[in-house]
């Protein structure tokens, strides 16, 4: 019997081979042939190595070109009539994940809305459905893939987006009805997929539905059991697995584990007590799918404790073995990591290293442990290093988060009281303006940052060409009129990584690559041990520029929880005790800031909002500690020194309590998008302290006219009071050109003097 399977495997590629090959079709310097060649070829690869690894049957149709819900939204017909008129299969697909291209003058259609998958970082494309919405199969690449696996010689188990999933995540683009309304005319599409499927020789057909880990209520339960038992009577002959992940059932567990299907794939590192409850209540003909190691991290499994629980599960009911989730959210093999410390290293495993250990604990669990005695043990030796290395465990780090106290979380006096020791040590305008804290990084800073990091670029050399970046830009803020100036972090390749490399407890990797969206990947840090601050991380570049202006100069730093969120980061401590320790690093960076001199400081949180858990109910747990993070970090400055945090792409009504209690004296949010209306939250929440609505969208390379933003800027009058609100862009400017960004600041600070002047 094979019980070693897996639910989907990264598709990128160990080089970012299908990155390349879409970037270069889509540049027109690829052929669609050469694109579907790459394609192939790294299914292939991953079947094999899956394979090879151990698997009996491999996930397939896990593959995509962009991303699961498009090719799922393509597959069954919903293609909005904007890309009705694009003939081209390929570019239809693409155009509805990047926009259309430009014809005749018009612009091309605009993409679907993108947005996070569950609590991942990876983005899906939301599918618009109308109330008249109809299906039919478009296409068969579930049927195709399968083919392509047997003809290489595997047996594959078919990835689907599973229908109640797939409509939940959609968008009704009209009013009237919900997604799941459109249920009984979806069901018979995917029936008729089912029956390909069963006629191409598929046993096995893995439908996911992650839906039911978040709050639904009985009637997606409804819609489930219904979905389900019309598919066990159409289709026989195809055993089903459904496939839960990211959380525990809860009290939908019961019901699932009803349905009639084949298995259910039950998520036991996120959720390990739903175990217990299933074993209960599973009827004795279902197969569990054991979810036991981490899809969304980089650790070794535990293998005695996952293998302890494998055996108590296959006493009670048939089971199979297979990492949490998808592999789609890890980095492919360990075994391109060269240059990470060994020490840290043999704590790791990625995708491949995971369907090894997934492998182990099926053989172990069939033949015995004793034969897999050698490599328990081996697994278990590293795991006692890991527990017990100096690196995972520094006493000072430790000792001083157990001595953190209320009042270092709160600054000295209210925000009122602050204000006026803020205007006073350093007056404003009505109406200031500032930015948001990157400059343009050209051609000519990302060449000199890959020079000094390939040795070719002296230290010397590289300060001097960064100096001379800085001092350009504060010199063109004093000449453009911005009130708080910023040294434009051209030192920096991102936020994040930024600090980690000058942190203790973190490392990088060199090929450590996964999906964001479509061919953009992501190489996030891994926290492996405490964290520790070495020393000043800042504040030599912050007071360089300083020393250039009169005027007052931002210290730029990255909070807590984005530090975290953005992070693989250690499972043998709670998330906000690893938080709270780079908090404190952070606060002693603020305290450096303000002894070198820094007037204004800025800790940026962009991703406070990522960190909510799916279920409600422990938003309020998540939420204290993560505001509380940012106080820590905050509240040591001085009440003359004025904190800033900025935070981008979020939705504040239900969290508007939890903004305000960050208590920074200035908050800057992207607006301009939502032509003010996030600042709804803000004003019926009678926010006390300073704001600064972004007035225009960086993501575009359009220049923002005065009027516009005059306009914008009065919008925000009318909810805010006039000595509450800054005027700056939505985001940092890191990604635009100084052709966009010069204009763009011209007309703020003119729109800012001139509503100034009005008012
Ligand atoms: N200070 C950062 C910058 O300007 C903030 C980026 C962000 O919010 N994502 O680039
Ligand atoms: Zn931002």
């Amino acid at each position: 019997m094979s019980i070693a399977t897996n639910l989907g495997f990264p598709r990128m590629g160990r080089h970012r081979e299908l990155k390349k090959a879409l970037e270069q079709y889509w540049a027109g310097k690829a052929t669609a042939a050469h694109l579907q060649e790459t394609a192939r070829e790294m299914r292939r690869a991953h079947w094999q190595l899956q394979r090879a690894a151990g698997l009996d049957v491999v996930p397939c149709n896990d593959f995509s070109l962009y991303d699961h819900v498009l090719d799922t939204a393509v597959m069954v017909g919903v293609v909005p009539d904007r890309f009705a008129s694009i003939t081209d299969e390929l570019d239809r697909y693409f155009a509805m994940a990047r926009g259309g291209k430009a014809r005749d003058g018009q612009p091309g259609p605009t993409a679907l809305e993108m947005t996070k998958w569950f609590d991942t970082n990876y983005h899906y494309l939301v599918p618009e459905f109308r109330h008249d919405q109809t299906f039919h199969l478009a296409t068969t690449k579930p049927v195709d893939e399968f083919l392509e696996a047997r003809a290489l010689g595997l047996v594959a188990r078919p990835v689907l987006v599973g229908p109640v999933t797939f409509l939940l995540l959609g968008k009704a683009k009209e009013a009237g009805f919900a997604p799941l309304d459109l249920l009984p005319a979806l069901l018979p599409v995917y029936e008729e997929l089912l029956g390909k499927l069963a006629a191409a020789g598929a046993g096995w057909v893995q439908f996911d539905e992650p839906c039911l880990v978040t709050d639904v209520g009985d009637d997606v339960l409804a819609a489930v059991e219904q979905v389900y038992s019309r598919f066990a009577a159409k289709a026989p002959a195809v055993k089903i697995l459904l496939a839960t992940y990211f959380g525990s059932l809860g009290a939908a567990l019961p019901r699932v584990l009803k349905l009639p299907v084949a298995a259910v794939h039950l998520d036991l590192v996120r959720g390990p007590e739903q175990l217990d409850a299933a074993l209960a209540a599973a009827p004795p003909g279902l197969t569990l799918s054991l979810g036991l190691v981490d899809g969304r991290n980089v650790w070794k499994t535990d293998l005695a404790a996952a293998l302890a629980t494998a055996e108590r599960a296959a006493k009670v009911q048939r089971v199979m073995v297979a990492p949490s989730c998808s592999l789609l959210h890890s980095p492919i093999d360990l075994a391109d990591e060269t240059a990470l410390d060994p020490a840290v290293r043999e704590w790791l495993a990625f995708a491949k290293q995971k369907v090894e250990e997934v492998a182990l604990i099926a053989r172990a669990l069939v033949n015995g442990r004793h034969r897999l005695a050698d490599k328990l043990a081996e697994n278990a030796a590293a795991l006692e290093r890991r527990r017990t290395s100096p690196l995972t465990n520094n006493p000072a780090v430790r000792s001083r988060l157990t001595t953190v106290t209320e009042d270092m979380l709160a600054r000295r006096r209210p925000y009122p009281d602050r204000r006026v020791a803020q205007r006073k040590r350093t007056p404003l305008p009505a109406f200031p303006t500032t930015t948001i804290g990157s400059f343009p990084q050209t051609e000519d800073v990302r060449k000199a940052r890959a020079a000094f990091k390939a040795g070719k670029l002296t230290q010397t050399d590289y300060d001097a060409f960064l100096r001379e970046h800085t001092a350009q830009a504060i010199r063109w803020q004093e000449e453009v009129g911005i009130d708080v100036l910023v040294h434009g972090e051209f030192e920096r390749n991102d936020m994040v990584e930024y600090f980690g490399e000058q942190l203790e407890g973190f490392a990088f990797t060199q090929n450590g690559w996964v999906q964001s969206y479509g061919s953009r990947c992501v190489k996030p840090p891994i926290i492996y041990g405490d964290v520790r601050r070495r020393g000043p991380m800042t504040t030599t570049w912050t007071a360089y520029a300083q020393s250039l202006t009169n005027k007052p100069v931002k210290g730029m730093l990255t909070g807590p929880v984005t530090i975290l969120q953005w992070s693989f980061v250690r499972d043998d401590q709670p998330r906000r005790d690893t938080c709270w320790q780079i908090a404190l690093a952070i606060r002693d960076e603020v305290a450096d800031l303000e002894a070198s001199g820094a007037a204004v400081v800025q800790i940026d949180e962009p991703a406070l909002r990522e960190g909510l858990p799916l279920r409600k109910a422990d938003w309020v747990a998540y939420l204290r500690w993560a505001v509380d993070a940012f106080r820590l970090s905050a509240a040591v400055a001085r009440d003359e020194t004025q904190v800033h945090t900025h935070m981008c792409y979020c939705e504040f009504n239900d969290i508007i309590d939890s903004i305000a209690a960050l208590d920074a004296d200035v908050i800057s949010i992207e607006t301009s998008r939502s032509q003010m209306e996030l600042l709804g939250a803000f004003s019926r929440f009678r926010y006390p302290n300073e704001i600064g609505p972004g007035v225009y969208d960086i993501h575009s390379p359009r220049v923002p006219t005065q009027p516009e933003v005059e306009r914008l800027l009065e919008k925000a009058l009318g909810v805010l009071a006039p000595d509450q609100i800054w005027v700056n862009p939505d985001c940092g400017l890191k990604t635009r050109r100084w052709e966009e960004v010069r204009p763009a600041l011209v007309t703020m600070v003119a729109a800012a003097k001139a509503v100034r002047d009005r008012a």
